[in-house]
């Protein structure tokens, strides 16, 4: 593919021309190039369903990019300006990133074009089950092959959803509740997933700031402590990540921009603060101590060591590329930048940290979630105890050969047994560390490639293509 010449590429061709770019980088036969790149299927469903008496239509499609690994794993977004071209981009970035995270699942993606906001909580479940029923029935949905999970629009309530109308078509199918990921933990769900990919993107700058060469590429000053950083999206991804990075890093988050403006405070606004005014109030105006102006996409201008688009895609096109600040970019979004402002950037020298690495929290997680329905078992359940017992025992033997005695608030905290939140943040962050460990290995290894994202692809590629060349095409 030749460089785009518009600014109007679809989401696909963005992602597309991402790929191509790491596949110049590699040495790749044009054939196995050409099977990964295609999207293996798409179903659309239209489907009726009466709201207040009247019959209403629905749309909605799943995607399914690649089936090397089983099952293709992927959201569910529900969203009034969805399309085909969109839920095939997301498909994609589900193949690469779970390629790159070494997660052993296909790439998948849905979506439902529906506003939420317009209907009660009872249709949204009947237009919920409806659209499951369809899934299943056209071999979308199942925990052998399809496994969605949360995203725009959708969250714990609707995958509870989900997961209980399959039970009712299988009830024989002794694994249903791994038919989506994302569940209440009451409906086997597994702690930790509602903030996985905030905390995600929070051990992805983490782990960014133990590579002193890549922090001063940056033109960043070492420690996380103190940077200044502008988050758009304050939904799953963009809260959490803005609530855990402020409370546990120490990083001040200057500015949040939602669709209805944003709020400003240069000595750090207070996330968890904030939250509970949207919760009384609906809206971010009359937030103490902080300014708020309409224009919110004019925000992402603002100077700040850290921006993190965690919104929606194409949030930064060539249209507002140049004016950018920001020292640093993690995408907690799906393709926030398009292919055209990713180079204006790159060429700035900006360190954008993609979306196939940033937001894999979410799936990470999942595919922890999934392991849990598989086993029937929470993590932790067998061990902790023992854990537990073990180390008091040492401990009785430290104090036993040494003659000093222990204080039962060390006692305390030594001795404590991994609960399942434990293990899966520490499951997540070994995850997102090694994660990046490959990215910037192969950055600085590779002369033909000059962004973490190219590595990043390189590296989901050259995974998946060998997949194909073991096994073969059949
Ligand atoms: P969400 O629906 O919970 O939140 C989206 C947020 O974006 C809301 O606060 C909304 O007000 C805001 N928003 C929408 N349009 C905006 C605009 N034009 N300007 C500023 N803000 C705007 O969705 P989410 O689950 O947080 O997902 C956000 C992004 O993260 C998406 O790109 C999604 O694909 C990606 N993602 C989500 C997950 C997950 O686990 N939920 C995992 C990986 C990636």
């Amino acid at each position: 593919m030749s460089d785009p010449i518009s600014n109007e590429l679809s989401f696909s061709q963005n992602v597309n021309y991402l790929v191509d770019r790491a596949i110049a980088a590699m040495d790749l036969e044009e054939d196995t190039a050409a099977a990964i790149k295609a999207c293996a299927s798409t179903i659309k469903v239209t489907f009726p369903v009466k709201i207040r008496n009247k019959i209403e239509m629905f749309t909605g499609w799943r995607s399914v990019h690649s089936t090397h690994r089983l099952p293709a794993k992927g959201g569910i977004r529900y969203a009034p300006y969805v399309n085909q071209d969109e839920v095939e981009a997301l498909a994609a970035l589900m193949s690469y990133k779970c390629a790159l995270m070494d997660i052993p699942f296909g790439g998948s993606k849905g979506a439902l074009l529906i506003d939420p906001g317009k209907y009660t909580r009872d249709e949204m479940q009947m237009i919920t089950r409806r659209f499951t029923v369809e899934l299943v029935r056209k071999g979308f949905l199942s925990p052998s092959t399809n496994v969605p999970a949360p995203d725009v629009g959708t969250g714990q309530r609707e995958m509870a959803w989900m997961a209980d109308t399959y039970k009712h078509l299988f009830p024989e199918d002794i694994n249903y509740q791994a038919c989506v990921t994302g569940k209440p933990v009451q409906h086997g769900g597994i702690r930790g997933r509602t903030e996985a990919t905030g905390r995600g993107v929070q051990y992805a700058i983490q782990e960014f700031f133990r590579h002193p060469a890549d922090v001063k590429q940056a033109r960043l000053t070492p420690g996380l402590a103190g940077k200044r950083i502008v988050v758009q999206g304050f939904g799953n991804v963009g809260f959490h990540a803005a609530r855990l990075l402020s409370s546990e890093d120490d990083a001040k988050i200057i500015a949040v921009i939602k669709s209805e403006g944003v709020l400003v405070d240069e000595n750090g606004l207070d996330i968890q603060a904030l939250h509970d005014h949207l919760i009384e109030h609906k809206t971010m105006k009359g937030f103490p101590h902080a300014r708020f102006h309409e224009d919110g996409v004019k925000a992402l201008e603002m100077e700040c060591d850290i921006l993190i688009p965690a919104a929606l895609e194409s949030q930064i096109t060539c249209d507002n590329a140049d004016r950018i600040q920001a020292k640093l970019i993690v995408e907690a979004a799906n393709g926030p930048l398009t292919y055209e402002a990713d180079k204006v950037l790159s060429d700035k020298g900006i360190t954008i940290i993609p979306d196939i690495y940033a937001n894999a929290g979410g799936v990470t997680v999942s595919y922890f979630e999934w392991i849990r329905n598989l086993s029937h078992i929470r993590f932790g359940r067998m061990q902790r105890r023992h854990e537990e017992m073990r180390s008091h025992e040492f401990a009785q033997l430290l104090e036993d050969l040494t003659g000093q005695i222990i204080s039962d608030e060390i006692r305390k905290r030594v001795i404590r047994g991994a609960a399942e939140e434990d293990l899966v943040n520490s499951g997540l962050d070994d995850t997102m560390r090694l994660g990046y460990q490959q990215l910037s290995e192969i950055l600085h290894r590779h002369d033909k490639i000059h962004d973490l994202r190219t590595a990043g692809y390189v590296i989901a590629i050259d995974k998946i293509s060998r997949t194909y060349l073991d096994i073969g095409v059949y």
